[in-house]
């Protein structure tokens, strides 16, 4: 590397060249590897600055891949995700939307919507012409499959967003049965991510941890008991919320006082997962609840055991075929779509009807970036070669 106006040597390093439209942004890109000394890169900044170069705006690699077609919104979006993935499965969530899965559905549905609404607009624009008398029919049809089809995707539970900002498993239970201690325990055991975490309280510790690939949120709720405390109180409701929104529970009890495991009853179902803690107090385990986890807080006795089956449980919940929901933003836009649809179908009037199917196409068409409409002119004259 020398420097243009001195002819100065800088440093020995390698410039590779791609030339556009295959390269990363579709634009010519050299990439030059230095020695990463801050001494080189300042020279070699400072020459290329004197060439009117500038250093590239956080983002800007990504963005000009957008805008010259090489990525849709959602890949955008994922290039972010990857960059900041923690754990395993947060990486194989971004990469497959990277790789363009989640546009792919979007853009379908897109494309479904742009039919229809095509159709109809040519039912309505050019009542001469020789269209299927049936169309309104089928377009209706269409617009409530799509709709189901849209639904069917919200209705997700969240997991694609939980996976992105952490799986919510609380610890539950009567006070002193070692709920803290468990905490500690698997904070310690895997690798802890974050802590403390935004938000927390006095009354609700978090900790995230990569349980198994899986990003896990632990939050430590304040002990179930009956309390006349008002602060107590209030810590017993915010428990009680927090183990309610939770995904996952591990309800804790002493495995000594066995009786403790009873309340446990408020959460019946598989997300919940009893567990008798302070197992190296007890010698007889015969009178533990069946299907009780053992453990001790104490020892570590049990805990591979349980991570397995917490790591079970929560791959159960996300280890599917399907591209995920990922972004509020995206959440948003389908919402609209879909209520934009409804009123579509219950609307009187074809051409009201066709104005909620372009409401409903133009946000969907926001969630990958591309909504012309050039794109419907196109579709009008393709399909019906009405130009002739
Ligand atoms: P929490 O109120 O449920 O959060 O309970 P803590 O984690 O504060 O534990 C209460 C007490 O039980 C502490 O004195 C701990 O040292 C003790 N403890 C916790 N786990 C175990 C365990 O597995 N075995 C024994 N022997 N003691 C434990």
């Amino acid at each position: 590397m020398r420097d243009p106006e001195t002819g100065e040597s800088i440093d020995d390093g390698l410039a590779l060249w791609f030339p556009g439209p295959r390269s990363v942004t579709g634009e010519d890109v050299a990439e030059l590897q230095l020695h990463g000394s801050r001494a080189v890169i300042a020279a070699v900044m400072a020459a290329l600055a004197r060439q009117s170069l500038r250093l590239a705006e956080p983002g800007e690699f990504t963005r000009r891949a957008f805008l010259n077609g090489k990525l849709d919104l959602t890949q955008a979006e994922a290039v972010a995700d990857l960059a900041a993935a923690e754990t395993e499965a947060q990486r194989r969530q971004a990469l497959r939307q990277l790789e363009g899965g989640l546009g792919e559905i979007y853009r379908g549905w897109s494309e479904r919507l742009l039919r229809l609404l095509a159709h109809l607009e040519a039912a309505i624009d050019f009542p001469d012409e020789d269209l299927p008398p049936e169309i309104e029919t089928r377009v209706a049809g269409e617009s409530a499959a799509l709709l189901g089809e849209i639904e069917a995707h919200l209705a997700d539970n969240r997991r694609g967003e939980r996976l992105r900002d952490g799986i919510a498993v609380a610890i539950v239970g009567p006070p002193n049965a070692g709920k803290s201690s468990l905490l500690n325990q698997l904070a310690r055991r895997e690798a802890a991510i974050t802590s403390p975490i935004a938000g927390t309280t006095r009354d609700v510790i978090e900790v995230a941890i990569d349980l198994a690939g899986y990003p896990v949120v632990l939050a430590d709720t304040a002990g179930l008991r009956d309390s006349v405390d008002m602060i107590e109180q209030e810590g017993l409701r915010r428990a009680l919320a927090r183990a309610e929104a939770a995904e996952l529970r591990l309800f804790v009890f002493d495995a000594s006082q066995p009786e403790g495991a009873a309340g446990a009853a408020i959460w019946p179902g598989p997300d919940t997962l009893l567990v008798a803690n302070k197992i190296d107090l007890v010698r007889d385990r015969g009178c533990l609840p069946s299907g009780a986890l053992t453990v001790s807080a104490l020892t570590g006795e049990g805990l591979p055991h349980l991570i397995e089956k917490l790591a079970e449980r929560i791959a159960g919940h996300y280890d599917i075929a399907a591209p995920l929901l990922t972004r509020a933003r995206h959440r948003e836009a389908l919402e609209t779509a879909a209520a934009a649809l409804q009123r579509s179908l219950a609307a009187d009037l074809p051409e009201l009807r066709a104005e909620d199917l372009r409401l409903a196409w133009r946000s969907l068409g926001r969630i990958t970036g591309r909504a012309d409409v050039e794109d419907l002119l196109d579709v009008i004259f393709a399909d019906f070669c009405l130009g002739k």
